[in-house]
């Protein structure tokens, strides 16, 4: 078997092992790496104590974040390798056990507390470490608990969500036995923390499977956000969207009001950015988006990112073509690209203050709308008319 790790990946393995410590590859990365796709991030699992690994890695390599719980960041090649101590959980176990977590000295027992068999594998020295079949789950494109799934949910609800996330980002199935549990266990999500739950359904939400899994899994999601129980569900237009969080977030709650979508979103925590561009997308959703006009008065009013998003909510491809092309142009859209400012007008004989304000935002909407260029000379000559209309 070809198992392809990257150069500063094994420098951090092979200090460990020079150490006289095991050292493996563990979780996503090796089941990314034999499904052929390049990890995100690679984990490595050590029967080094955290204050070993640390010893092994002088300064200022290491950075000792997660040590309560084993975990010690090395930069290798300026990239973060997380190097957790080989580890159980679970209040029975007589090892070692700082605070919440036991170490372990069984790479084994270290697997065995991972919630899918296909994030149960490592590769080390002697190649593939594999006790619970992921790599046959992998063939199979299943997703499976570890052990008794309903014994792993109760211990962490979270696993349940994790099921589902896993089978919309792999485009995987979930095993019969387990998914049976996700389906009776979903009251056990409710005292996981709303930001766990929340980066969980965000990665479901993007995944290239997440429609189906959508419409398979609709008692989870209803359990987790009662607001969306009866109402519609655009699956086709989910699946059409960019796996990007706003766009996805935007089309779920799209059959909501603006508010409630709102106030789930705080809920979750949702972060403030994300959260604003989501509800710009969905209190304009119905924009109307037919002319060049139409198109930029949207983007005056909610800004560039969140007028594409609402091109893509409404699947209309030409008009955020349209937008895309016009932003990279510099279209004006703002009083701050108008070639004429406040002081021009008040040279004219403008009044100040509101007024003032007034006369900026009708001239960018004319410009917007083409019946002005937005040119000096054109600008300062609306403008006088208006003034003259506003004396008389
Ligand atoms: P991704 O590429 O999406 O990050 P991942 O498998 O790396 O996928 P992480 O959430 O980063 O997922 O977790 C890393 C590994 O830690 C998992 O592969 C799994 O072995 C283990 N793990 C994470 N969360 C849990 C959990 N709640 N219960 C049991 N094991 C877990
Ligand atoms: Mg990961």
């Amino acid at each position: 078997m070809t198992f392809a790790v990257p150069e500063y990946v094994s420098a951090v393995t092979d200090r460990l092992r020079e150490r006289g410590f095991q050292a493996y590859l563990v979780g996503g990365c090796v089941r990314d790496t034999l499904r052929g796709v390049t990890p995100n991030d690679y984990d490595v699992a050590t029967s080094a104590l955290p204050e070993e690994t640390v010893a092994a890695f002088p300064d200022p390599r290491v950075i000792g974040t997660g040590m309560r719980h084993g975990t010690v960041t090395v930069l290798s090649g300026g990239r973060p390798i997380e190097v957790t101590t080989f580890r159980v959980d679970g209040p029975y176990r007589d090892h070692r056990r700082p605070d919440a977590v036991a170490f372990t000295p069984s790479l084994e027992e270290d697997l065995a507390r991972r919630d899918f068999t296909v994030n149960a594998m490592a590769w080390g020295k002697e190649g593939l470490v594999d006790p619970f079949g992921g790599q046959e789950a992998l063939a199979r494109r299943v997703i499976a608990c570890v052990g008794e799934p309903a014994r792993r949910f109760d211990e962490d609800g979270l696993r349940i969500l994790r099921a589902v996330r896993f089978a919309a980002t792999l485009d995987f199935t979930v095993d019969p036995a387990t998914a049976a549990d996700v389906h009776n266990s979903t009251s056990l999500l409710d005292p996981v923390s709303a930001e766990r739950k929340w980066a969980e359904l965000t990665k479901w939400l993007c995944g290239p499977a997440a429609a189906r899994v959508l419409a398979e899994y609709r008692d989870l999601i209803e359990h987790m956000i009662p607001e969306l129980r009866g109402r519609a569900l655009d699956r086709r237009l989910l699946a059409s969207l960019p796996p990007r969080k706003e766009l996805r977030l935007a089309a779920l709650f799209s059959s909501l009001p603006a508010e409630e979508a709102g106030a789930i979103l705080a809920r979750f925590k949702c972060d403030g950015a994300t959260r604003k561009r989501v509800l710009a997308a969905l209190s304009h959703k119905d924009a109307p988006l037919g002319t060049e006009g139409e198109r930029l008065r949207l983007v005056h009013a909610v800004g560039w990112p969140a007028a594409g998003d609402v091109a893509a909510l409404q699947g209309n491809a030409e008009a955020a073509a349209f937008l895309r092309r016009a932003e990279k142009d510099g279209a004006p859209v703002a009083l701050a690209d108008l070639a004429v400012t406040g002081d021009d007008l008040a040279a004219l004989g403008a009044p100040g203050g509101r007024r003032m304000g007034v006369l900026l935002d009708t001239l960018l909407l004319r410009v917007i709308d083409g019946q002005t260029k937005n040119e000096r000379s054109a600008l300062l000559a609306a403008a006088r008319e208006m003034i003259e209309q506003w004396r008389s």
